[in-house]
C-alpha cells in the first residue's frame, strides 16, 4: 500500500488488549483507566481476518502490542494463528512480567522476535516507574526468552529526565557487552493521561550522557531496526539504539498503521483521528469491501506530526489503548 505521500505502508501494529498488569507513569494514571468492555475488543477471529486482509494489501510485518499482550487470555493460541498466516515478520512488545511463563510456548507457536520494556535495573526505581511491577520477574523473563531462542531480543527504555537518565543508561548499555541484547532508548511522548510532560529528554542528550562513559561506534541495527539509530560499545555483542519520535521525527519514512484493541485504525500516533474498522468487520462486509475501506482510510494518513512544542500537547488515548 502506498499513501498519498509515496510512503510504502508495510507494517501494522495491532493492539490485542488495552488491559495491563502495570501502571507505568508515562502510560497510565495510577488509578488505572476505564478498560474497554470485552465485547468491544476485537476477537481472535477478527484479528486474524484483519491480518489476512492486510497481508493481501501489502502488509509484511506485524507487531502485537497492547496494553500488555500477555495478559490477553489464550494469547499463545492467537500468536500461533498469526504466525501461520505467512508474513515476513511477526513480533511482540511486552513488559516482560509474564515471559517466564510464556516465552517457551510463544517460541513454539512460531514467534521469533520480542521487544521487552525495561526502563531501569534498579529495583526501587522499577517499582516506582511501573507502579505494580517487580524487576526480578522481568529479568528472569529476559533470561528465559534468550534461553529458548528469541533473537533478536530488544529492550525498550523510555528515558525520563531526573529519573533514569544517568546511571541507568550506563547499566542498561552495559547489558549489550556480553549478550546479544539490543537496548533502545526512546524519547518520552506526550500521550494519554500521564503527568510526565516535564521529564522529556532528547536522544541527543541521552547519547551525550552515555558518551561520557563509553565510546559509541555507529553500526547497523539488528533485524527489524525501524527508525532507531544504532551504535555499538567496544567489542559488544549487542547494540544500543536511539529512537527520537519528537526531536528527529521520522514521519517522512513512516511505514506503519495501528489497529487499536477496539478495532479502530489509527494512522498516526500523534493524531487522535481514528477510523472504525470493527464496525465494518461486524456488518457483513466482504473482504474486498473492507480492503476498499482500508485503502480509502489510508489517504487520510497525515504527512507528519507537529513539531515538538505542538507535539507536547496531550493526545487523548493512553498508549495502552492505542498500542505503542
Ligand atoms: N505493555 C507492553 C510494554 O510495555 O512493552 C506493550 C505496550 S506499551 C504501550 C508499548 C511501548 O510503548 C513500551 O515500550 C512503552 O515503554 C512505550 N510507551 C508507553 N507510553 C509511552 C510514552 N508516553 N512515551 C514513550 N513510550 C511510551
Ligand atoms: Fe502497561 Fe506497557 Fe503501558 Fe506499562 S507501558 S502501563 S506495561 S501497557
Amino acid at each position: 500500500m502506498t499513501d498519498l505521500y509515496g510512503r510504502n505502508i508495510d507494517y501494522a501494529r495491532i493492539s490485542v488488549t488495552d488491559r495491563c498488569n502495570y501502571r507505568c507513569v508515562y502510560c497510565m494514571p495510577e488509578e488505572g483507566v476505564n478498560f474497554i468492555p470485552h465485547k468491544e475488543i476485537l476477537s481472535f477471529e477478527e484479528i486474524v481476518r484483519i491480518i489476512k486482509i492486510l497481508k493481501e494489501l501489502g502488509i509484511k510485518k506485524i507487531r502485537l502490542t497492547g496494553g500488555e499482550p500477555l495478559v490477553r487470555k489464550n494469547i499463545v493460541e492467537l500468536v500461533g494463528k498469526i504466525t501461520k498466516i505467512g508474513l515476513d515478520d511477526v513480533s511482540l512488545t511486552t513488559n516482560g512480567s509474564l515471559l517466564k511463563i510464556y516465552a517457551e510456548d510463544l517460541f513454539k507457536s512460531g514467534l521469533r522476535r520480542l521487544n521487552i520494556s525495561l526502563d531501569t535495573l534498579n529495583c526501587e526505581r522499577f517499582a516506582n516507574i511501573t507502579r505494580k511491577g517487580t524487576l526480578i520477574d522481568v529479568l528472569e523473563g529476559i533470561e528465559k526468552a534468550i534461553a529458548v531462542g528469541f533473537n533478536p531480543v530488544k529492550l525498550n527504555v523510555v528515558v525520563m529526565k531526573g529519573i533514569n537518565d544517568q546511571d541507568d543508561l550506563i547499566a542498561l548499555a552495559n547489558l549489550t557487552i556480553d549478550k546479544e541484547i539490543h537496548v533502545r532508548f526512546i524519547e518520552i511522548m506526550p500521550i494519554g493521561d500521564n503527568d510526565q510532560k516535564d521529564k522529556f529528554i532528547s536522544c541527543e542528550e541521552i547519547k551525550d550522557n552515555i558518551s561520557k562513559f563509553f565510546k559509541l561506534e555507529s553500526t547497523k541495527g539488528p533485524f527489524g531496526n525501524g527508525p532507531a539509530e544504532y551504535y555499538k560499545l567496544k567489542n559488544s555483542k549487542g547494540t544500543i539504539g536511539f529512537i527520537s519520535p519528537l526531536s528527529k521525527h521520522f514521519c517522512a519514512k513512516c511505514n506503519r498503521i495501528r489497529i487499536t484493541s477496539d478495532g479502530m485504525i489509527r494512522l498516526c500516533l500523534f493524531s487522535d483521528v481514528e477510523y472504525n474498522l470493527k464496525e465494518r468487520l461486524r456488518s457483513n462486509l466482504t473482504d474486498d469491501e473492507i480492503k476498499k475501506f482500508i485503502l480509502e482510510t489510508l489517504s487520510f494518513k497525515p504527512k507528519g506530526h507537529p513539531y515538538i512544542q505542538k507535539a507536547r500537547e496531550i493526545y487523548h488515548r493512553n498508549m495502552s489503548a492505542i498500542g505503542g
